[in-house]
């Protein structure tokens, strides 16, 4: 079973799911107001991962990721553009699914719409009312931390330390500064829910940790999300949830940040990219990969140059499987896929998903598998590419025959160039590669044998 870095207890820890067989997770989704970040780019590819590889072991995977189309930040923009803050939001959703749909990323089972869930959260607060966890103050609703012993957690802080350090405005309508909202009120907003606590609008807080509960129980497995929701967003939506006496989740998984040149990538420093203008360049798949060559937990760096090396690694990949195919037939339909490299592969992944091991493992196998090949190996190369074509699809780099853009009769020629320079009959594999350069494909001649690409 997969071992996982539980951030509530900072140890790598193996995941016992609640209901054998069945894995819960929950990941915080965007706020739907702009394009996507690298940020979201790497939450978005971490999890995908993780489920695809659950899945891979047999797992039920149920994966909630919520969109947030209630915010201020949807309100800023959709007045400053003069428009319905619904627009915005379902504007910027589209986007959203556009750009995780050219990412070859996986469909939540569960997509909760804030919006969705006003009535329950406005009961859900008024649980907390009702014990004592949450009063009314002048402006909305706060939650009382102090009730919560073990509150600072996931900050590796305690309750006091908090308190003594908090460095929030103070502000009259709470109790202690370190209290936070669960309930805005904005009488006179247009966008705003009528409420037993006065006209306004959710906290982001309570909107996880309902929708959460909802979908998915009082405890469930996995709750994942970017390093910088553990606090505090992910310590809010716990205390509110231990308040109502769930146990809610059990690890607590969150993947590190991106690094543009040294820096962390933030808007309001010039090193800013948007996630459709990265993977529009070249092929989307070159970020997955740049992604799962990374720890999860490690700072990702991104630039062009590790962007380039990520895309020809992938050609690595596409010409072992295009070898794969092109040997395949019925005849070794029965061989069994190496069992050797699918091992390390799985030790690796519940290492805490190892993916830099994974992804080390994924390209000696194709190095021994072209050495099989030209060797005439022919079982032993069938076997360890069935391992490869395993992993590829586990990790969501694979990609259909079609969409290989190798037309076949470009394969005929490729291989019979490549048989043309094993015979050192270079006269004719000069000759071929000619004509594959006039049909606008090009070969790189390495130790492994030609790899052939679209120019
Ligand atoms: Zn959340």
């Amino acid at each position: 079973m997969i071992h996982l870095h539980n951030s509530a207890t900072g140890q790598i820890e193996e995941l016992r799911p609640a209901v054998d067989g069945i894995i819960k997770m929950y990941v915080c989704g965007p706020t739907v107001y702009d394009v996507p970040h690298l940020g979201h780019g790497r939450f978005v590819l971490v999890y995908d991962i993780l489920r695809r590889y659950l899945e891979y072991q047999g797992h039920g995977v149920i994966h909630v990721s919520n969109i947030t189309d209630v915010d201020d930040k949807i309100l800023a923009r959709a007045d400053s553009e003069n428009r319905q803050p619904s627009q915005v939001a379902g504007e910027y959703e589209k986007v959203w699914w556009k750009v995780l749909d050219d990412l070859n990323v996986l469909r939540p089972t569960h997509v909760p719409h804030a919006t969705a869930y006003i009535q329950e959260m406005i009961t859900f607060i008024s649980e907390l009312i009702e014990i004592g966890a949450a009063y009314i103050g002048g402006d909305g609703v706060y939650f009382e931390v102090s009730r919560i012993e073990s509150y600072g957690l996931l900050a590796h802080q305690s309750l006091e330390s908090m308190r003594s350090g908090a460095r929030v405005e103070p502000n009259p309508n709470k109790r202690s500064p370190i209290d936070f909202a669960l309930w805005k009120n904005t009488p006179n907003a247009e966008w705003a829910w009528e409420s037993p606590f006065g006209r306004g609008r959710p906290g982001w807080h309570t909107e996880c940790v309902v929708m959460a509960q909802d979908l998915l129980g009082s405890s469930f497995d996995i709750h994942g999300g970017g390093a910088d929701l553990a606090f505090p967003h992910h310590e809010n939506e716990r205390a509110q949830a231990l308040a109502l006496g769930s146990s809610f989740a059990d690890k607590w998984v969150h993947n590190g940040f991106i690094v543009v040149g040294d820096e962390k990538m933030s808007k309001s420093l010039s090193n800013f990219v948007t996630l459709p203008e990265l993977i529009g360049e070249d092929d989307p798949r070159a970020f997955r990969l740049l992604v799962l060559q990374s720890h999860y937990r490690s700072p990702l760096e991104v630039n062009s140059t590790l962007i380039g090396d990520a895309a020809r690694a992938l050609e690595r990949i596409d010409n072992a499987l295009v070898r794969f195919d092109r040997h395949y037939d019925a005849s070794i339909s029965h061989v069994q896929a190496d069992s050797e490299i699918l091992e390390s592969f799985g030790q690796a992944m519940d290492n805490d998903m190892d993916t830099p091991l994974a992804i080390s493992i994924l390209f000696q196998g194709i190095t021994s598998m072209n050495v099989s090949f030209d060797n005439g190996d022919l079982t032993k190369a069938i076997a360890i590419a069935k391992a490869i074509e395993i992993v590829v699809r586990v990790f969501g780099l694979g990609v259909t025959r079609s969409e290989l853009v190798l037309p076949d009769a470009v394969v005929e020629l490729f291989l019979e160039r490549e048989g043309a320079r094993q015979r050192k009959d270079f006269a004719a594999s000069d000759r071929l590669r000619d004509r594959l350069l006039e049909l606008g494909y090009g070969i790189e001649d390495t130790k492994e044998g030609g790899q052939i690409r679209k120019l």
